[in-house]
């Protein structure tokens, strides 16, 4: 296996010096389950997990290893087996919030030249979502370019590429024809050889057919085959970063598809527009528009101009944000409190013995 068409260059070079023990090689994570991962080195594929240490020291989720890392492995050869020590410093990554018991990151793809942000010309056609994905792209540090799929379905597709241009000054549109295997050389053009590249984009868009064509084989199930079990299973092989025989590699991880459903998410946020212009003219600023006297949202409900349901659906994202936010805040005020505990501990310790501390 080459390392450099797996996207080895002289930035990780540098960072691998610093990381690497002897006997350490580097290597690739392509696939991870469960922590469980398949890396790519200079002796091929191997089963790695991470070291001891690692599981400690690490403060999150974003601590550990995620698809397209570059790291640092003590190989067992023999065994087709390593064990990951550490991880070089991410150039890019796409990051999911997880809101279980406390709010994290968790890194779903790292290292990623270019995030093609895909968008159907069919009737999901939607220029503030692309907006919305644009900003997913540039907090990523990965650079972005759009594809319009399913240009065999639209009649003008030139007006559709002039509108979209117009929304993301900079950023290059192609239009691509999946299924016809059209403007594919929209993607190729942007993956030489050891670019990592990953798609984004609402379900049924057709990223996993576009990837398929891309590979030349079907690799991932497209929408036909997984409405069955609505699943999105990988058939032939799980790896989750592929190589691209014309050159570089996509990833494609569970992850990244959630990616995709919290950015639909927060376009629901953007349909409750009406609702969050009337709350600005409750009586109470802090109103909860359950209960209180003057509430508008109440109010036009009640007059039959909002409906029911869409105002459940408003109250219980907004109570979500709120959680969120308040998880955030109480993590950051912990990190703090411990911080001033080891600032105490160690002036007691001075104390005791200053010479030590000096
Ligand atoms: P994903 O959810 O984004 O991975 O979407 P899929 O790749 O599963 O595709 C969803 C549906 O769109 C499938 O029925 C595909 O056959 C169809 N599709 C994908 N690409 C194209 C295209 O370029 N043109 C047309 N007409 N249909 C396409
Ligand atoms: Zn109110």
């Amino acid at each position: 296996m080459d390392l450099k068409q797996l996207g080895w260059n002289s930035f990780f070079e540098g960072h691998f010096n610093d990381a690497a023990r002897k006997g350490s090689i580097a290597a690739r994570v392509i696939c991870e389950q469960k922590q469980l991962y398949t890396i790519g080195t200079r002796f091929g594929e191997l089963e790695a997990r991470v070291s001891g240490r690692l599981m400690h020291t690490a403060s999150s989720r974003a601590d550990f290893p995620a698809v397209g890392d570059w790291v640092a492995v003590m190989p067992r050869l023999e065994e087709r087996k390593a064990t990951v020590h550490s991880i070089l410093p991410r150039r890019s990554k796409f990051c999911r919030k997880v809101a279980s018991v406390r709010t994290e990151e968790q890194v779903v793809a790292a290292n990623v030249d270019t995030v093609f942000l895909v968008s159907g010309l069919g009737n999901n056609f939607n220029l503030r979502r692309i907006e919305r994905y644009l900003t997913l792209a540039w907090d990523s540090g990965a650079r972005p370019v759009i594809l319009l799929n399913k240009a065999d379905l639209c009649p003008d597709v030139e007006a559709a590429v002039l509108g979209v241009e117009s929304v993301a000054p900079g950023v290059p549109v192609h239009a691509v024809s999946a299924l016809e295997r059209t403007g594919l050389e929209g993607i190729t053009g942007h993956l030489g050889e050891g670019e990592t590249g990953a798609v984004l984009g609402s379900s049924g868009v057709g990223k996993s057919t576009l990837i398929n064509s891309l590979v030349g084989r079907g690799i991932l199930e497209t929408g036909e085959v997984r409405s069955a079990d609505g699943k999105g299973r990988h058939v032939t092989t799980k790896r989750q970063l592929v190589m691209i025989p014309s050159g570089g590699m996509m990833i494609d991880t569970p992850g990244m598809r959630e990616l995709q459903l919290w950015a639909e998410e927060e376009s629901l946020q953007g349909s409750f527009e009406d609702i969050e212009e009337l709350a600005g003219t409750c009586r109470f600023r802090d109103c909860s528009h359950q209960a209180e006297p003057g509430c508008a949202i109440r109010e036009a409900i009640e007059r039959g101009e909002i409906d029911e349901s869409r105002y459940r659906s408003y109250l219980k994202l907004q109570k979500e944000i709120m959680l969120l936010s308040i998880r955030k805040e109480q993590r950051a005020r912990l990190k703090e409190t411990r911080f001033k505990e080891i600032a105490k501990w160690i002036k007691q310790r001075k104390k005791l013995d200053p010479k030590r501390w000096d």
